[in-house]
């Protein structure tokens, strides 16, 4: 026996619930099925209670810069690491709870907890009951991927959903991965005061960068008192009681690093293996990401895919867009495509880094005739003002379009100001629109203007 529905939503991540809701809203019959916690990584383990640690590491961070701007503690600062996830458990337990009442409330949805399965293209089972309907989205989200060093499966290895569970100060954290979570916890755990070293096996940070912006990155973080290994080679990793030893080769030589903890953050693969997939045609790629056209269709008519799971995007913005575009497309009659939406994101470092469409290396490889726009943060009056001066602005240009091509953003308040830049691109407006345009002053966008004031033509080399 299987009970029918007219649509299903596996997983309930960042496009799931807005999608089950909507379709439950225009009369389908919906069941909504999540197999661990509402609101998925992005509410759960990844984007929310990362920030709030941001938060909480950047108020210790100021606390302790605080004589800088003339005010006095009276002691040494610290950080009680129960309090700070107390704090993060609460955050994220309100937006929880929130989720949890607005789907609980709406007509037409039926929430099932467990793991769902395929066992037809369009049946599913969960806990032995089956499922069935004509359209199903696939919103089942990724999880973290250990790196392949000898030793690691014997050893204690924290992941970012067990990192963001401890309640106490690692002595010494080592972190496996110089790229977005790595440098986030990074910096975070460093903050709260532990020691903190990074083992990247690329021969410089968030590689898919330009090179400048790297080597400013880990400058930045190189000042607060982190340390980077790069171009790690031959690890080995030994669990020592609760410790963690590793060795390796980086460019100076032989290297042997003890640590309390170790931290993975190497990659994640997408939530595709255990779906029962093989009883379906639903096509994969050869990393697991189930494939999708445009609009976000999987090859089996009437199933689509939606967030990291479909490879086209790795971020809470790009699956939430994802669920715009589906239901554009299946109920409003308005053609959206993923193809339209410009890349952005950002690493939230303090300083943050914000990005958008092309970097340097894609500019030149483009073949346009590109200029750019640089400012060091040290000119901006704002950035002086709050002492926080480290970092740069960057904007590139069509020359002939006069079409923004991209943005490198690394300064205080990029992940914020970056959107007027983001905005101007989407209408595909001429970057003399917000050359003339008069910014509040004194502010961080302020300068985007005078930023656009002065391109010059893009070297043909970095
Ligand atoms: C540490 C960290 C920090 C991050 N920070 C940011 C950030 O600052 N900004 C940003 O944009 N992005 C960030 N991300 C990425 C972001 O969290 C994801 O891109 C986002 O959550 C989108 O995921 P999703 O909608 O594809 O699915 P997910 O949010 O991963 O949700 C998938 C859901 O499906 C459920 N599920 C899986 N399989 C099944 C099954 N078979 N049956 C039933 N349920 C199932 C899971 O339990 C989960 O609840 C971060 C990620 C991490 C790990």
């Amino acid at each position: 026996m299987s009970t029918p529905y007219d649509a299903i939503v596996i997983g309930s991540g960042q496009a799931g619930p807005s999608v089950a809701a909507r379709l439950a809203a225009s009369g389908l019959r919906t069941a909504l099925v999540e197999r661990e916690h509402l609101g998925g990584t992005c509410v759960n383990d990844g984007c929310m209670p990362t920030k709030t640690l941001v938060a909480s590491a950047r108020a210790a961070h100021i606390a302790r810069r605080a004589a800088d701007f003339g005010v006095t503690i009276g002691g040494p600062v610290g950080v009680d690491m129960k309090a700070v996830k107390a704090r993060k458990d609460a955050i994220v337990g309100q937006s929880v709870a929130n989720l949890t009442r607005w789907l609980s409330g709406i007509e037409g949805l039926d929430l099932h907890w467990g793991h769902a399965r395929f066992v037809s293209s369009h049946a599913i089972e969960i806990g032995g009951q089956v499922l069935e309907a004509p359209k199903i989205f696939i919103n089942v989200g990724g999880r973290p991927v250990l790196p392949d060093w000898p030793g690691i499966a014997d050893a204690p290895v924290l992941t970012n959903t067990t990192l963001l569970e401890l309640d106490r100060l690692p002595e010494h954290l080592l972190v496996i991965g110089g790229s977005y979570i790595g440098l986030e916890f990074a910096q975070i755990f460093r903050r709260f005061g532990a020691r903190v070293t990074v083992l990247e096996v690329a021969d410089r940070l968030i590689a898919r960068e330009d090179p400048e912006v790297s080597r400013a990155v880990q400058s930045i973080l190189e000042a607060e008192g982190i340390r980077f290994h790069l171009a790690v080679r031959k690890a080995r990793v030994r669990a020592q009681g609760p410790r963690v030893a590793i060795e390796f080769e980086d460019a100076a030589g032989a290297q042997a690093l003890d640590g309390s903890d170790l931290f993975a953050a190497v990659g994640r693969r997408p939530n595709s293996d255990d779906l029962g997939l093989q009883h379906t045609r639903i096509a994969t790629d050869a990393r697991g990401f189930i494939q999708v056209d445009d609009c976000l269709r999987t090859n089996v008519p009437g199933i689509w895919a939606l967030g990291d799971v479909n490879g086209r995007g790795a971020f809470t913005h790009t699956s939430y867009n994802d669920h715009e575009i589906v239901l554009a497309n299946l109920l409003d009659d308005d053609p959206r495509r993923v193809g339209d939406r410009i890349s952005a994101y950002a690493l939230f470092t303090d300083p943050p880094l914000a990005r958008l469409g092309m970097n340097q290396a894609e500019a030149r490889t483009s073949g346009r005739p590109v200029l750019v726009g640089r400012l060091p943060m040290s000119r901006v009056g704002r950035a002086r003002e709050r002492g926080e001066t480290q970092g740069f602005m960057q904007v590139l240009v069509d020359a002939e379009t006069e079409r923004i091509l991209g943005a490198t953003l690394l300064c205080i308040e990029a992940d914020e100001i970056v959107h007027s830049l983001l905005d101007v691109m989407a209408a595909g407006a001429s970057y003399k629109v917000i050359r003339r345009c008069v910014h509040i002053h004194p502010t961080v966008s302020e300068l985007i203007p005078t930023l656009l004031a002065d391109l010059r033509p893009l070297a043909a080399t970095a």
